[in-house]
């Protein structure tokens, strides 16, 4: 499979079209951003983790009934994916709190919830991913309501497996964020990435952070987390 065009380039990964009109070619970045994109700065190898890492986890999703986007892997940083349209709603599943779930809420970190919680943001950088709600994503006719039902089915099926293939590696999933798309003949798969970029990862024993927020909040040993989970979910780097 051949890269032509670039027809993206996103703060994570590019992507490229394909002689097939249905796939295209992401390749991963070793570039991170956080703090809205106010802070950038590089965490090396992450590309290559990143990439091989969400085609290990959706491979096993898909054989677990989770349609997804994944194809083919070519190379440690590049993969055939099938072409969607993003449906423009950022899709967060928590489990534990942190993040700006503590900071809104006013809560401490580390709370295990009796019951796993979802929320939304629509996906639009000028306005900084704004939290809403199906109903607004339904006034901005982001998605149908049987595409959000599938989706939030979609999310806490994901939520009940990926829990349970990082607790197999000693991880407590805390957090993580999805992205759907529409296949062009309208079927919802599971799209973007599935890697320590956009999942809270903690040590089930020493609570250690094995995720980004070493690099958004300045921790260090952001290359060595980002191993440490490669290395526990397949048994190298
Ligand atoms: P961002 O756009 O937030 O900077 P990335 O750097 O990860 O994010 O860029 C990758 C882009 O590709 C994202 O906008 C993501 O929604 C999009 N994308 C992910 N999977 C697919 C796919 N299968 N088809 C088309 N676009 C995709
Ligand atoms: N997340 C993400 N991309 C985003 C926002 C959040 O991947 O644009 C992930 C993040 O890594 C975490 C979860 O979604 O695993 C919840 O993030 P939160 O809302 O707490 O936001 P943050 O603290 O990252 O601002």
């Amino acid at each position: 499979m051949q890269k032509l065009e670039q027809i993206y380039e996103g703060k994570a990964k590019k992507v490229f079209a394909t002689e097939d009109p249905n796939l295209v070619i992401v390749s991963y970045k070793d570039d991170a951003t956080a703090l809205d994109g106010l802070k950038k700065g590089t965490i090396i190898g992450k590309g290559a983790i990143n990439n091989r890492m969400t085609n290990n986890l959706m491979s096993r999703l898909e054989k677990a009934g989770i349609p997804t986007h994944f194809v083919e892997e070519l190379s440690d940083r590049e993969t055939v994916v099938k072409k969607v349209s993003i449906v423009p709603l950022e899709v967060i599943i928590r489990n534990i709190s942190a993040g700006s779930f503590a900071k809104r809420y006013g809560v401490e970190e580390g709370i295990l919830f009796d019951a796993p919680t979802i929320e939304f943001s629509y996906k639009n950088d000028d306005l900084h991913d704004p939290l809403l709600n199906e109903y607004h994503a339904l006034a901005l006719k982001l998605a149908t309501k049987e595409e959000i039902d599938l989706i939030k089915t979609y999310a806490f099926k994901v939520n009940d497996l990926l829990k349970a293939y990082m607790k197999e590696i000693g991880i407590d999933l805390v957090d993580f964020k999805l992205e759907f798309g529409k296949t062009a003949d309208g079927t919802i798969v599971l799209a973007d990435e599935i890697s320590p970029d956009t999942c809270r990862l903690w040590d089930e024993k020493t609570h250690d952070k094995l995720d980004k927020d070493r690099f958004r909040r300045d921790m260090g040993g952001a290359e060595e987390a980002y191993e440490e989970v490669m290395r526990r979910l397949m048994g190298d780097k």
